[in-house]
């Protein structure tokens, strides 16, 4: 089946490699002529595990290509799927559908025949409705359908996740449109991957009950290892014993310095703007937004915490950038606010990531970026584990100790082992578990004053 797809970034890519790996004909459209170009070549505008190998493989099969054209895209496909980009708009909860609703009027333009138009995009729900109205206002003389079809892949595991999704979900309740879904995901069919077939509106709202729920998962977990850290629990072992019951699941249990990244705060965001549209009260999410804001400002405290109480002119080295391992997406990382909190408190920061410097100097400033960790931390105070990259997980500790000025490792993942990593001789601050550094100090562990942040202004 011809496919075009609207949209050359984490979703668009992947779901044009993976269609195209499953035998369709797929011709992703973009707006940007150089990364066209470099598309053509082969080369990956973003970081994603396998995604340069898969559209290398597929430009060579002939079943991919790239186009700045949305006629060339859109002719003789059967369906044309809308992967643009839906941010928050600045100062508002509210999805910007800009670019989905010019998407729309894009493919309109270039409909030839037939047509089932795909929202891929995470969209409020009614979304569907208006695209359709914008092809329909067009296109009055052509067959066409809008389905909603939302995305569920994970940033680092992308192409693992579209290959083996949990679910598909479609949301039409036209069968020609659904025929056209269930044929485009045949493979996946054959491979019992269960298909959700519902309205419309019902499947915009998957996507958001979805990742408002995995939010609120990881606001409790972290408001448990707040809990663990004052009663002298820790929270890894608690998350083993609560996430053992299958009626909760191991997944998302892990505490951390929140949730990040270009969904979950947007799309918290967008389904709190609905509810509120539609006046229905939304306590549970509405908290669960407000416990990850407040945790970036708590883990800061936590690193001036660890190494006395001021970090004033004392270098902190953050290992780990990104909002995830495994990704270039710097979008809303907990890294942002943690670093501008530190450096407003009088800290220097160096920083090492093994994929997301560029992306994280547009919106840092002030930071020394180092492409090794162990240049990053000489002479540091303190080392911060921000993202668990598997090169920040397998340090090797006596080299680190080494080069640093203070041995003092702040681990907001909780990876490293107490015990080994104080034979290496560092003081270690976890998250959620028997504080190291609070036992050594405990007599003064709560008489240490709370950092005061100042005002050093920060790139928004
Ligand atoms: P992205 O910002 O990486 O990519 C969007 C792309 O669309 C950009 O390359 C942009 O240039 C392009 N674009 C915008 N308007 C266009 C137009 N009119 N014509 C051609 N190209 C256009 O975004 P993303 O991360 O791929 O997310 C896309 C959508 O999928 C969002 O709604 C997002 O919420 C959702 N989603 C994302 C993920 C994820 O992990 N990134 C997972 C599931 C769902």
């Amino acid at each position: 089946m011809k496919i075009a797809i609207i949209g050359t970034g984490y979703v668009g890519l992947v779901a044009a490699v993976c269609f195209a790996d499953w035998g369709h004909e797929v011709v992703c459209v973009g707006r940007n002529g150089e990364k066209i170009a470099r598309l053509r070549e082969g080369l990956a505008p973003i970081f994603e595990p396998g995604l340069e190998a898969a559209i290398v493989r597929n430009l060579t099969s002939g079943r991919l290509s790239f186009t700045l054209d949305t006629a060339e895209a859109v002719a003789s496909a059967e369906a044309a799927f809308i992967a643009v980009g839906t941010p928050g708009w600045e100062n508002s909860r509210e999805a910007n559908l800009t670019s989905v609703y010019a998407a729309a009027r894009q493919i309109a333009e270039a409909m030839t025949g037939s047509l089932v138009v795909v929202t891929k995009s995470t969209v409020p729900v009614g979304t569907s409705d208006a695209v359709e109205r914008i092809i329909r206002d067009i296109r009055p003389e052509l067959k066409s359908a809008v389905v909603s079809n939302p995305e569920f892949l994970r940033e680092g595991a992308a192409i693992g996740d579209f290959l083996r999704p949990d679910r598909v979900v479609i949301g039409t309740k036209e069968a020609w449109a659904e025929d056209v879904l269930r044929r485009i995901y045949q493979p996946l069919q054959q491979a019992s991957v269960p298909i959700v077939v519902t309205r419309r509106n019902t499947a915009e709202l998957i996507k958001y009950a979805s990742n408002a729920f995995l939010a609120t998962k990881i606001g409790f977990i972290n408001e448990m290892a707040d809990l663990c850290e004052q009663v002298g629990a820790d929270v890894t072992e608690l998350a083993l014993g609560v996430g053992l019951d299958h009626r909760i699941g191991k997944e998302f249990l892990s505490a951390s310095p929140g949730y990040g990244g270009s969904c979950f705060p947007k799309d918290t965001d967008a389904l709190l703007h609905t509810a509120h549209e539609y006046g229905v009260p939304m306590r549970i999410v509405e908290s669960a937004v407000a416990v990850n804001d407040a945790r970036k400002r708590r883990m800061a405290t936590k690193i001036i915490k660890a190494v006395g109480g001021s970090v004033d002119r004392l270098t902190i080295a953050v290992l780990g950038l990104t909002f995830k391992p495994d990704t270039d997406d710097m979008r809303d990382a907990p890294s942002v606010a943690i670093i501008r909190d530190l450096q407003n408190a009088g800290a220097r920061i160096s920083a090492f990531d093994p994929q997301g410097t560029e992306n994280a100097k547009q919106c840092l400033e002030g930071v020394r970026f180092w492409s090794d960790p162990y240049d990053c931390a000489r002479d540091a105070d303190a080392v911060v584990v921000m993202t668990a990259w598997d090169v920040v997980k397998s340090l090797d500790l006596d080299r680190l100790r080494k080069v640093m000025r203070s041995p003092v490792m702040v681990d907001l993942h909780n990876i490293y082992v107490p015990e080994a990593v104080q034979r290496h001789g560092f003081r270690l601050v976890g998250v959620g578990r028997p504080d190291q550094l609070t036992s050594i100090t405990r007599p003064n562990a709560y008489s240490v004053p709370e950092p005061q942040f100042g005002a050093v202004s920060a790139k928004s």
